[in-house]
């Protein structure tokens, strides 16, 4: 498989064709945003351990039943994947308080909610990627009925998973936002990234930030909090 034109340019990744039809190369890329990229810096070194922490992540869920677009790790910063057809979808599932839920609805950050609370955001940088509820998403034709249900169900199948794998690395999983896209086959799967950059990860014993709140409250270097991440990953 050879790498051909590009795609897409991202905030955090490069989306390149193959001579493959239905296998894209991905590059990580070292840009940090925050903020719909209101707040913006190259971060050396963020590209490798994000395109390392997803290519694990991915393997682990695998290794559990739970399919994704990826394919295979190419280098440090790439990797291939099955191309997809996106939904225009952030799906986010919530374990803790935090974050924009904490400000929105005035819940002390780091408040256990009483079951994961799973909330849609419409992916859309021009309106500043709004949350939306299900008869947005059916109204808007973003996704069709028995779709929305499968997203749902795969989202929380996927949190009890990604709660089990960072718990043995001694971490919290605060929330998270996931990605869903379909196959030629028309099959729903799990596609993007899952890393610092798209969970709040929290240390078990500490509850020190190991993610991109770091970043965005400018609290210092997200390096060293990121390659924690991946070293505890790579131990399990
Ligand atoms: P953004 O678009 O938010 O700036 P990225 O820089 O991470 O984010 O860009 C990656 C883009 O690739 C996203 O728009 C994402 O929806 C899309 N994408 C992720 N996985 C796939 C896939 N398997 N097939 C096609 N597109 C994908
Ligand atoms: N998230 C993301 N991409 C986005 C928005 C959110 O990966 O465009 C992740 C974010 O890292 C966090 C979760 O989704 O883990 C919930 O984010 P929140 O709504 O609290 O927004 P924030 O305060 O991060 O802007």
């Amino acid at each position: 498989m050879e790498k051909r034109g590009i795609l897409y340019e991202g905030k955090a990744k490069q989306l390149f064709e193959t001579t493959e039809p239905d296998v894209l190369w991905v590059t990580y890329k070292n840009q940090a945003t925050a903020g719909n990229g209101a707040k913006k810096e190259t971060i050396a070194g963020k590209g490798e351990l994000n395109n390392q922490i997803t290519s694990l992540i991915f393997e682990k869920l695998k290794e559990k039943g739970i399919p994704s677009h990826f394919i295979e790790r190419l280098s440090d910063t790439d990797q291939a994947i099955e191309k997809v057809e996106m939904f225009p979808l952030e799906v986010v599932i919530r374990n803790v308080a935090a974050g924009s839920f904490s400000r929105r609805l005035d819940v002390e950050e780091g408040k256990d909610l009483p079951f994961p609370v799973l909330e849609f955001y419409l992916k859309e940088d021009a309106l500043n990627d709004p949350l939306i509820n299900d008869d947005h998403v059916l109204a808007l034709e973003l996704a069709a009925e028995e779709e929305v249900a499968e997203l749902k169900k795969q989202a929380r199948h996927i949190n009890q998973a990604l709660i089990s794998l960072f718990k043995q690395a001694g971490i919290r999983l605060v929330d998270f936002k996931l990605e869903f896209g379909k196959t030629k086959e028309g099959t729903i799967i799990l596609a993007d990234e899952i890393s610092p950059d798209t969970c709040r990860l929290w240390d078990l014993k500490t509850n020190d930030s190991l993610d991109k709140d770091v970043f965005r409250q400018d609290r210092g270097d997200i390096i060293p909090l990121y390659q924690e991440v991946l070293n505890r990953l790579n131990q399990l």
